[in-house]
Formats: C-alpha cells, sequence, structure tokens
C-alpha cells in the first residue's frame, strides 16, 4: 500500500472512483480549494465526469483505465461503495487510495459490517448471516418479524425483503436467488440518525454534528441538523460510536454511520458508508467545513479541524418524481420561487433524465433559528410537492 509521505498541497491532481453526483461535490470542492480533479467512470455524462479537468471513460475493472487513473491522480478516493475491492486494491499498489480497500470491503458486505460492529462493542440490530439452506433452516425465530437484505449491493432499500414467518423468510431468499444475506430483527423505530467522522493517516478524528434523518420508501427523504433534533446523550453516543467504528477500521477518509433509536431510547448502529453521505449534505452550507472538504483533506493529508455548524440547517432531497406532475406529464420544480425564500441552496447534479426514485438534487435551508430553518423548507416542500414532515 502507498502511503503519503507529506501532504498533497493544491496544484496536484485528486482522482476519484465513481463520476455520480457524491464524486460531482467532491470534484467541485477540491477545484476550488485549488486541485486538478480525475474521474473514473464509464459513462461519458456522469455528473461528476462532466465538471473534472480528466474523465477517464472506462469500467471499475478496466487495468488500463486504473492505470491512466494512478498516472494523472496523485491519490485517489471513492464515491461509490460498490467500487471492486480488486480495483482499489490495484491503485493502492501504485497511489495513496483512501479510505482503503479492506475497509471499503467491510462496508460492502452487511455480514462483514455486522461483525465489525460486534467487534467494536457498538450495539446493532440482533441478526443471522444466510448463506446455506442450513443456516436458513436455524434461524431462530425470536428473529421473525425480520427484514432479509442481501449482503451485497444493496441501496436505497433495494435488495430487502420484509418477513414474518419461516415460510416468508424461506420465500423471500428464494425471490433474492439464495445470494448470502443478512437477517435483521424488525426493530420498533422512534426515529434514524447518522454522523459523517473524518479521520486522518494520524489516527485523528473530526465529526459533523448529528443529522436526524427522515426515510420515505426507502430513500433518504429530509435530514435535519439543529440544536434539540435528538436528546444530547443519544447524540454523544452516536458520535463516540462513529468514531470506535472508523478507528476499529484504521480507516481513513470520511465516513458516515447510520444508526436507529429505538422506542426505548436505545441508539442501535445500522450501517457505514464508505465515502460522504447524503444526509451530510447539509454541511456544504450550514458548517464552515463541508463533508467534501473533509474528503479532500484526508485523502490530501492535510490537517483535520473540527468542523463547527453556524446555522441550523434542513436539507430536501429532489428526487426525480418531483419533475412531473400528477397526472404524469413533466414539469419544473418552480426554482424561481424556491429561491425567493431566505436561506435556499439549490443544488442540482446536472443528470438529464430526471425518473422516479432518481437523486436529482437537494435543497439545503439555513437560517438563524431551527423554528425559522423548518419553517422554510416547509414553505419550500410544498412548492415541491414535498409531503410536509
Ligand atoms: P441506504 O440507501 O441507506 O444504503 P439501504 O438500502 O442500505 O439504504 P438500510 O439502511 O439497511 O438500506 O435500510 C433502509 C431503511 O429501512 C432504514 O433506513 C430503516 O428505515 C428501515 N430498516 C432497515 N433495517 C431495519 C430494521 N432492522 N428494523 C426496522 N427498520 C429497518
Ligand atoms: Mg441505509
Amino acid at each position: 500500500m502507498t502511503t503519503l509521505s507529506a501532504p498533497l498541497l493544491p496544484g496536484s491532481t485528486l482522482g476519484v472512483l465513481g463520476g455520480g453526483q457524491l464524486g460531482r461535490m467532491f470534484v467541485h470542492t477540491a477545484q476550488a480549494m485549488g486541485y486538478f480533479t480525475a474521474v473514473l467512470d464509464a459513462d461519458p455524462t456522469s455528473p461528476a465526469g462532466l465538471v473534472s479537468h480528466h474523465h477517464i471513460q472506462t469500467g471499475y475493472e478496466d487495468a488500463a483505465g486504473l492505470a491512466e487513473l494512478a498516472r494523472v491522480a496523485d491519490a485517489v478516493t471513492t464515491e461509490f461503495e460498490n467500487v471492486p475491492a480488486t480495483a482499489l486494491a490495484a491503485l493502492g499498489a501504485l497511489r495513496p487510495v483512501s479510505p482503503a480497500a479492506g475497509a471499503v470491503a467491510v462496508a460492502q458486505d452487511r455480514a462483514q459490517e455486522k461483525a465489525h460492529f460486534v467487534r467494536c462493542g457498538v450495539p446493532c440490530a440482533p441478526y443471522a448471516v444466510i448463506e446455506t439452506a442450513a443456516q436458513l433452516a436455524a434461524v431462530p425465530a425470536d428473529l421473525l418479524p425480520g427484514i432479509l437484505k442481501t449482503a451485497r449491493m444493496g441501496y436505497d432499500g433495494k435488495g430487502q425483503v420484509r418477513v414474518k414467518t419461516a415460510t416468508e423468510l424461506a420465500a423471500a431468499w428464494d425471490s433474492v436467488g439464495q445470494v448470502a444475506c443478512v437477517l435483521e430483527k424488525m426493530l420498533p423505530l422512534a426515529l434514524e440518525c447518522s454522523v459523517i467522522v473524518a479521520r486522518g493517516a494520524d489516527g485523528a478524528c473530526v465529526h459533523l454534528p448529528v443529522q436526524r434523518n427522515l426515510h420515505r420508501d426507502g430513500i433518504l427523504a429530509v435530514t435535519e441538523v439543529h440544536a434539540g433534533n435528538l436528546p444530547d446523550d443519544l447524540a454523544r453516543q452516536a458520535i463516540a460510536g462513529a468514531i470506535s467504528i472508523a478507528t476499529g477500521l484504521s480507516y481513513v477518509g470520511v465516513l458516515c454511520v447510520e444508526f436507529f433509536v429505538l422506542q426505548d431510547g436505545a441508539l442501535v448502529v445500522n450501517e457505514i458508508a464508505p465515502r460522504p453521505h447524503n444526509s451530510g449534505h447539509y454541511s456544504q452550507n450550514a458548517c464552515d467545513v463541508s463533508q467534501f472538504e473533509l474528503q479532500v483533506r484526508t485523502m490530501a493529508g492535510l490537517p483535520l479541524t473540527q468542523p463547527r455548524q453556524h446555522s441550523p440547517a434542513v436539507m430536501l432531497n429532489l428526487l426525480g418524481d418531483l419533475w412531473f406532475a400528477a397526472d404524469g406529464s413533466g414539469r419544473t420544480p418552480p426554482w424561481a420561487e424556491i429561491l425567493a425564500l431566505p436561506g435556499t441552496h439549490l443544488h442540482l447534479y446536472g443528470k438529464r433524465d430526471a425518473k422516479p426514485g432518481r437523486k436529482m438534487g437537494h435543497l439545503n435551508i439555513t437560517a438563524d433559528s431551527a423554528d425559522a430553518a423548518r419553517a422554510t423548507a416547509l414553505k419550500a416542500a410544498a412548492l415541491l410537492g414535498i409531503a410536509p414532515f
């Protein structure tokens, strides 16, 4: 594994695997700080590829593409957690790669991820690994009702089946093709939250404040971050848990840790993402250091300073659904009216085609109080056609 001997200063080239919206916002931030950027993504119109100095249009397993990325970039990160670990390992032999292949491999696999939570002593949902018919037959009855989740490649609630009985579980395992899965006990959730931590190669950790998240149909819809969005002791526990998960992985980079708060007040870790996360987007406008700047700093070996949130914030996700009227005809959301509301910050990802459920952008709302941020966010939601929260 290649490591940095000195910080990579502006003027160097930072590379990212993946050309989605997270890559695009990383590229924007890196460029604002004076870096050159390189994106590897096969899609010629990928959101990040469109705005990067270099765009290598190959798949993640293309040896020539990876070699080209290593040639132009001084360090490499990822914006997509399902990048093959082999690609990260190949790049890691040539250039500093953060997060490292081993940490990404843990985040890619729910069974490994949960074993890591257990090792770190951070409570997670009771679960069983199902890779064989014998393991399916041996599932303890008290894990039902539960959620069967494919161990790999799930996102936005995809690859998940809710099951009540052993018969439904067996049918669900068939329906996902009997691939490796975990069955998680269905927990009584009071709320969901997440924490972004950034950890440097020297082990220094900083974090963003704890985000309270509302999901709809398995997709993040709203994130609220302000004092009082969550009891202080829970917020402290979530930050401590996130830091111990990052430290246990010897993680370098930005890591998002998602948690459930149960109805009895217990905090339970759900999953990790080895990159900036949708729930951290408010930091672009509400914090003095955003999650994307943290990504730049960690991969470049620059110092980490504790970010400070200067404004209470609400983030609304802008899904492709908002580009369609009730009768199914296309429409443009009323941007001018939304931007007439004070403290609204529009982020669109440059995707040409809106599709239901597709992440097209987000709207950050900042204000001088949590009440004011919420009030403006509710007005914006009404204009957009997003249900109140
Ligand atoms: P992401 O887009 O965050 O990667 P994902 O597809 O990986 O999503 P999860 O985060 O595992 O999926 O689950 C999606 C949502 O389903 C959670 O945010 C939560 O609302 C609900 N959920 C998941 N697991 C459980 C559980 N064990 N008990 C209750 N609800 C759950
Ligand atoms: Mg999730």
